[in-house]
C-alpha cells in the first residue's frame, strides 16, 4: 500500500510521517550510528490494514482499521488506539515510530506501536460503538495485534477506559485459558483490571513535566520568563482527557490561570481564568463551547492559539501550528500535549523566534508511564502497595510513639504538629505510588534531556535532545541484539 506524502511541492507542510522522519533526521545527524542501524531504527516494520463489515441499523457498514508496530526492539510494543475519521496509515504509522521514541525516553520497556478506526464515534450509539469496538478487536486478536506479551494498546483520541474494557473483555473471550489476558490493553476502568491515575495520567505527566521546566532557572530563562508556574496565563487546545486534567491540575494545584480553551466549534476567553470543572461540563453537555455562559466565545477558535499567554497546550490534534500561523503565535512555552501538534516548518520559525517547545514524545509520556503500571499490576496479579502498607504503617507507628515519649518529655518546650501524626502514619495507597512512579519518570526523563542540551554545543532544542536520547536507547538496544 502506498503512503500518501504531502511534501512534494515545496509550498506544503511535509506528512505527519515525513515530520517525524525529519526531527529523527536532524537528531541523527548529530549522532554517531552506522547509516544500516540509522535506517533500521527509522522505518516503520508492518502496518496492517482491515475492513470489516458489521450489520448496525439493517445494513452492512464497512469500517477501515489500522494496527501499526514501528519498533520490535523490545516486546511487547504499545500504543493507543485512536477513533477519528481523519486516521490513517500515514497518521497511525507517524505516531508508532513517536511511540518507540516515548517509551525508550521514558524508559518503559515496551517497542513503538499506534492503532487507529476511521469513525466518528459520535455517530453511534454506546451499543453500536461496542459492536463495532468488538469487531476492530477481533480482528487485531486473531493476528496476535492485541497481545499481553505482543502488542499492547492503550486509549487515544475517541477512545477511553470503556473501549478497553470491551477490547479486554473480548480478548479473554477469545482466549479463556490466558491467566495474563488482563494485561492485553491498558486503561481499562479499575474494576476491570484498571490502575488508579491511569484516567488523568497523561495530564497529570503534563503537570509534572512543567514542574520539572520550572524547576531550573535557566530552561525558565531561556523561554523569557521567571519565578514558577504560580500565576502564568495558559492557553489550552482541546479540553479531552488530556487537556482537561492538565488544565485543571495547573490551576487548582499550581496556581495557573487558564485564559483560554479552543475547541472543535470554536473558543472562549475570560482574561480572569476560566472555571475549568464547569467548563468541561457544558462541553459534555451541550457537544461543544458555544453558548458557555461564563466566558466570552471566539466562532475562529484557532486564532486564540496565536493570543498572547505564557504557556501554550496543544492537546487536541497534530499540525495545528504550522507554517501558516508559527510566526504569529505569541506563547513563550508550548508544550505539546498532543502528538504532532508543531510541524517542522513552525518548529523551525518558533525556535528563531525563542519559543521553547516541550516536545510531544517527552510531554504526553505520561500515559504510557502508568500504562506501562498497569500492564505490570496486570501481570503480577496484585495492587500496588498492598504488601507493604500497613507494615510500612507498623514501621512508621514506632517513630510516632517515640515522639510522643519525647513529647511527654519535653512538655511545653516541644510538641508534634497536629497533623504530623494522621499524615506520617498513613502508608501509601496505589493512586500515591502510582503519582510518585510517574513524577519521578518524568523528572528523570527530562533531566536525561536536560543533560543533552546543557553539555553539548551543537544541540539547541529540548526535542533534539529527546530524540538523541531516545535514538542511543534504541540504538543500544539493537546493538545488544547483535545488529
Ligand atoms: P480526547 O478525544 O479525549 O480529546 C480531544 C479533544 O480535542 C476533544 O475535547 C475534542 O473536542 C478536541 N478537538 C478535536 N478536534 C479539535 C479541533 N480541531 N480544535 C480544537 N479542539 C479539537 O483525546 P485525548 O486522549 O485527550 O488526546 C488528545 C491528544 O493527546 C492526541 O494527540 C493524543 O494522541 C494525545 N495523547 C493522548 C494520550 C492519552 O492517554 N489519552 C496519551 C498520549 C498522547
Amino acid at each position: 500500500m502506498s503512503v500518501s506524502t504531502r511534501s512534494d511541492s515545496p509550498d506544503m507542510e511535509p506528512s505527519f510521517r515525513e515530520s517525524v522522519d525529519l526531527m529523527f533526521n536532524r537528531a541523527v545527524s548529530l549522532m554517531n550510528l552506522s547509516p544500516g542501524l540509522e535506517e533500521k531504527i527509522r522505518v516503520c516494520n508492518a502496518t496492517y490494514t482491515v475492513r470489516f463489515g458489521v450489520r448496525l441499523r439493517g445494513q452492512i457498514h464497512t469500517f477501515t482499521g489500522y494496527r501499526s508496530v514501528h519498533s520490535e526492539h523490545m516486546e511487547p510494543v504499545k500504543g493507543g488506539m485512536r477513533f477519528a475519521l481523519s486516521v490513517n496509515q500515514n497518521e497511525v504509522e507517524a505516531l508508532a515510530a513517536l511511540m518507540t521514541y516515548k517509551c525508550a525516553l521514558v524508559e518503559t520497556p515496551f517497542g513503538g506501536s499506534k492503532g487507529g478506526l476511521c469513525i466518528d464515534p459520535r455517530d453511534w450509539d454506546d451499543h453500536e460503538l461496542e459492536q463495532i469496538t468488538r469487531r476492530f478487536a477481533y480482528e487485531l486478536i486473531k493476528r496476535d495485534l492485541i497481545n499481553p506479551a505482543q502488542n499492547v494498546p492503550a486509549p487515544d483520541m475517541g477512545t477511553g477506559e470503556r473501549e478497553m474494557a470491551w477490547i479486554a473483555d473480548q480478548y479473554k473471550r477469545m482466549n479463556t485459558t490466558d491467566i495474563n489476558g488482563q494485561a492485553c490493553v491498558t486503561g481499562k476502568p479499575i474494576n476491570a483490571g484498571g490502575i488508579a491515575g491511569r484516567t488523568e495520567a497523561t495530564g497529570r505527566g503534563v503537570q509534572y513535566a512543567l514542574r520539572e521546566y520550572f524547576r531550573d532557572p535557566r530552561d525558565v530563562a531561556r523561554a523569557k520568563m521567571e519565578g514558577g508556574l504560580d500565576r502564568k496565563r495558559v492557553i489550552v487546545q482541546g479540553l479531552g482527557n488530556v487537556g482537561y486534567h492538565a488544565a485543571k491540575f495547573l490551576v487548582e494545584e499550581d496556581g495557573c490561570i487558564v485564559t483560554a480553551v479552543v475547541e472543535r466549534d470554536g473558543a472562549v476567553f475570560d482574561n480572569d481564568g476560566l472555571d475549568i470543572p464547569r467548563l468541561k461540563d457544558w462541553i459534555d453537555t451541550h457537544g461543544g463551547v458555544s453558548g458557555y455562559p461564563e466566558a466570552r466565545f471566539h466562532e475562529e477558535g484557532a486564532a486564540l492559539l496565536e493570543e498572547e499567554c505564557d504557556i501554550l497546550i496543544p492537546a487536541a490534534l497534530e499540525a495545528v501550528i504550522d507554517r501558516g500561523n508559527a510566526d504569529r503565535i505569541r506563547a513563550k512555552l508550548i508544550i505539546e500535549a498532543a502528538n504532532g501538534p508543531v510541524t517542522p516548518g513552525a518548529d523551525d520559525i518558533l525556535r528563531k523566534k525563542g519559543v521553547v517547545i516541550i516536545p510531544d514524545l517527552y510531554a504526553n509520556a505520561g500515559g504510557v508511564t502508568v500504562s506501562y503500571f498497569e500492564w505490570v499490576k496486570n501481570l503480577s496479579h496484585i495492587r500496588f502497595g498492598r504488601m507493604q502498607r500497613r507494615q510500612e504503617e507498623a514501621r512508621h507507628e514506632l517513630i510516632v510513639k517515640e515522639l510522643e515519649r519525647l513529647d511527654r518529655y519535653l512538655g511545653d518546650a516541644w510538641s508534634m504538629s497536629p497533623d504530623f501524626k494522621s499524615k506520617y502514619l498513613r502508608g501509601a495507597d496505589e493512586l500515591e505510588l502510582v503519582r510518585s512512579g510517574l513524577d519521578d519518570t518524568m523528572r528523570t526523563a527530562f533531566q536525561s534531556m536536560r543533560d543533552v542540551l546543557h553539555s553539548r554545543e551543537d544541540v539547541h532544542d529540548l526535542r533534539t535532545a529527546a530524540y538523541i536520547v531516545a535514538i542511543e536507547r534504541v540504538a543500544g538496544s539493537y546493538r545488544a541484539k547483535g545488529l
